[in-house]
């Protein structure tokens, strides 16, 4: 039970990490497929929480969702069902973290529970939707200050590469 619990925790936490480290962030400096499918204005429900046939989305999805699988892939052998809930809970945070757009307004208690968990909830991910420099780390919020060092690197990276191009 404990080892399920951990792989569950694992899963999740170093999941959360590949995705925003090494996909998410790398996505909004180089990239344009996150910016122009999940950060696009006026969508639905579906099209943030990835219910929808379109290619793009789903695209977006599946490399987000990559490192969450990839460790599900390491961590079988320890507990299969602690893989299973911690691809579980991070289906169900994918589609509550989106429900801003429904009219969802996290209870007090759940809210302050989150507080103490360090987990984003509804209202901190809809503030990424709107201000892409925010509210980093979909599932945990202790991601957010190393990713905006992370972020601020890679633009550096990104205006120096391009500069060099420019004098070339
Ligand atoms: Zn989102
Ligand atoms: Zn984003």
């Amino acid at each position: 039970m404990l080892k399920a619990i951990a792989c569950a925790w694992i899963l999740l936490i170093v999941g959360d990490f590949l995705s925003t480290f090494c996909y998410h962030i790398p996505e909004h400096v180089f990239g344009i497929l996150h910016l122009r499918t999940h950060h696009s204005y006026k969508k639905n429900f579906r099209h943030y929480a990835i219910l929808t046939f379109n290619l793009q989305v789903l695209l977006d999805g599946i490399l987000g969702a990559l490192p969450y699988l990839l460790m599900g892939v390491v961590l079988w052998y320890f507990s299969p069902i602690g893989v299973l809930c911690g691809l579980l809970i991070g289906q169900f945070h994918v589609w509550w973290r989106h429900t801003s757009i429904l009219g969802w307004q996290t209870p007090k208690p759940v809210d302050f529970l989150c507080r103490i968990l360090f987990v984003t909830t509804p209202e901190r991910h809809w503030q990424h939707h709107q201000k892409t420099n925010q509210g980093f780390g979909d599932i945990f919020t202790f991601f957010e200050p190393p990713a905006k060092s992370w972020l601020r690197l890679l633009r550096l990276l990104r205006l120096r590469f391009t500069h060099r191009l420019v004098s070339q």
